[in-house]
């Protein structure tokens, strides 16, 4: 069936969701990271830009909350816009890991293999594979440059979730010596993972990932700059990559019920892409079990759902 939704629609039923959503208890701020644990668990915002650039917001839309794991996205497309997809296939994989984003034994698992640039190791690893080599500023300035230019404007670095995270990153150091121990990390390890932390540590606001979401729905176009970023090719793989495991041990049933592919962070952004159609983000502390957002993913599924939007539905949608 062929059907068109008008934009009003789409702010009417943002504002719904919202409303909908801003009351809902449960989930708890990520507690590993301190900074993360001390954010304001009330705050809400939910936010989605179209194709022409249009953007409707409702809630703490403005906030600057941590990136966290959204920020896997944006550099494993600069990895492909870099060194090609193929290089990020060979070199990362593109496979789930069914296990939590920080899993060590999902490395063992996967005979030495990363997996996916969007879980800790393979988001480690392609910080790694970010030219140019050797150079920890050049390849900062180039990660940060192309979420500047996926979202329209910079994201700022939260100088004090950056300390709280190298001071308590663990886990992921032994990750980064495990990779080194297998060839899988293209730089110097130390390097690598401090990009890594970094990246997680920039602060970002819900219109922002929106604009960035709608970048990669509109093929490579930012429709707020105007500007062509990257290769429709890198967003199609890209989009695979987030549908396969934005969600970590739980994209299964997130895809299942929300039809719309979507990476989520454990500051409590959630960013979904459909394809073609729309960018879609919203932000909440509080988390599931998982390590995603309670409230934001309610948020997302409720606005699709109400518009009929999943990427499995078989009706043509036409925005107008
Ligand atoms: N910086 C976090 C970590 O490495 C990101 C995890 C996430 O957002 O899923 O543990």
């Amino acid at each position: 069936m062929k059907r068109s939704i008008t934009k009003d629609q789409i702010k009417a039923t943002v504002e719904e969701a919202y409303n909908e959503c801003k009351g809902i208890e449960g989930g708890v701020n990520a507690h590993y990271i301190p900074y993360l644990a001390n954010v304001d668990s009330n705050l809400f915002g939910i936010s989605v830009t179209l194709p022409t650039g249009e953007t409707f917001g409702f809630g703490d839309t403005e906030y600057r909350f941590g990136i966290e794991s959204v920020s896997k996205v944006p550099t494993a497309i600069l990895a492909m816009r870099q060194l090609g997809p193929q290089a990020v296939l060979k070199q990362i994989g593109a496979d789930a890991t069914g296990l939590p984003f920080n899993s060590i034994f999902a490395i063992l698992l996967e005979n030495d293999h990363p997996s996916t640039p969007l879980v800790n190791a393979g988001a480690i690893s392609a910080c790694s594979m970010i030219t140019p080599k050797g150079d920890a500023d050049s390849k900062w300035k180039a990660i940060t440059d192309n979420i500047t230019d996926m979202c329209g404007s910079a994201p700022l670095l939260i100088d004090e979730l950056y300390k709280s995270e190298s001071e308590t990153n663990f886990n992921n150091r032994a990750i980064a010596w495990l990779l080194k121990n297998y060839n899988r990390i293209y730089d110097d390890v130390a390097m690598s993972l401090d990009l890594y932390t970094r990246q997680c540590s920039l602060g970002i606001t819900t219109s922002q990932l929106a604009v960035m979401a709608a970048t990669i729905a509109s093929g490579g176009y930012n429709p707020l700059t105007k500007r062509q970023i990257f290769d429709k090719d890198i967003s199609a793989k890209v989009t695979s990559l987030i549908a396969t495991v934005g969600f970590y041990e739980h994209t299964g049933d997130w895809l299942y019920t929300s039809g719309i592919p979507a990476k989520s962070g454990v500051g409590g952004g959630v960013l979904g892409v459909l394809p073609g159609k729309l960018g879609i983000a919203a932000f909440a502390p509080p988390l599931d079990d998982a390590g995603n957002s309670v409230k934001a993913q309610a948020a997302v599924k409720s606005v699709i759902s109400r518009l009929g939007l999943g990427i499995f539905e078989s009706d043509e949608v036409e925005i107008v």
